[in-house]
């Protein structure tokens, strides 16, 4: 039996740790879609310590399993360890590595597609998303408003290149015609998008 109680322990730490796991809000959006598709399969990108792939699993079909990628090896150490715990080794598959170097060899359909990653490649995991999304799919990104700087017009030149990908990846996703895509004020700014035709 899975024991998702020391899922408390894992947001704690997350939190404490400044790791940007899923803010409450987002979460709570995403587990209402999850509930009503009871997806087969879950692909994520950007695992951190596996808070949100271990809140996601709850919500698996009987036979389902999540892919979830991370390049940062101590993280992915924390994901195992966390998965083991919690007792979903069967369910969630961690993948160590750049996201843009594994997706390529990722060919099965995937219900539901979480892009939670470096926000200066999201033009490149959403060509790949698009192509793993199977039609009727869900593919959401996170943080596509970065703490609103994307729909202020004064924006730090730090950040400036990362607020421009943003802007350009928002444009692209909500003009693709295979895509119902809807832009969610919701944490920290998310993209929803239905695969509708493919
Ligand atoms: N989804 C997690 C939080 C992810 S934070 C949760 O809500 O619990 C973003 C993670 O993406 C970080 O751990 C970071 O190391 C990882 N990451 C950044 N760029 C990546 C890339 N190119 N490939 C894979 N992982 C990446
Ligand atoms: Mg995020």
């Amino acid at each position: 039996m899975a024991n998702y109680e020391l899922l408390k322990d894992i947001e704690k730490y997350g939190r404490d740790n400044k790791i940007p796991i899923l803010l409450d809000d987002t979460l709570e959006y995403i587990l209402n879609i999850l509930k009503q598709i009871k997806p087969k399969r879950i692909l994520e990108i950007g695992t951190a310590i596996g808070f949100s792939a271990l809140c996601f699993s709850k919500y698996l079909s009987d036979d389902g399993r999540i892919d979830t990628i991370e390049i940062e090896s101590l993280r992915v150490e924390q994901a195992l360890e966390n998965i083991k715990k919690v007792g979903v080794e069967d369910k969630i598959r961690v993948l160590e590595g750049d996201a843009l170097e594994i997706l390529p060899y990722l060919h099965e359909e995937y219900d539901f597609v979480f892009i939670d990653a470096s926000k200066g490649k999201y033009n490149e995991f959403f060509a790949h998303a698009t192509r793993l999304c199977k039609k009727g799919g869900y593919i959401i990104a996170d943080n596509v408003l970065y703490k609103g700087m994307v729909m202020s017009d004064y924006n730090k030149h730090k950040q400036r290149t990362a607020v421009n990908k943003l802007r350009e990846f928002i444009d692209m996703v909500l003009k693709n015609e295979n895509l119902k895509s809807e832009l969610l004020d919701i944490g920290d700014g998310i993209i929803v998008s239905i695969m509708i035709n493919k």
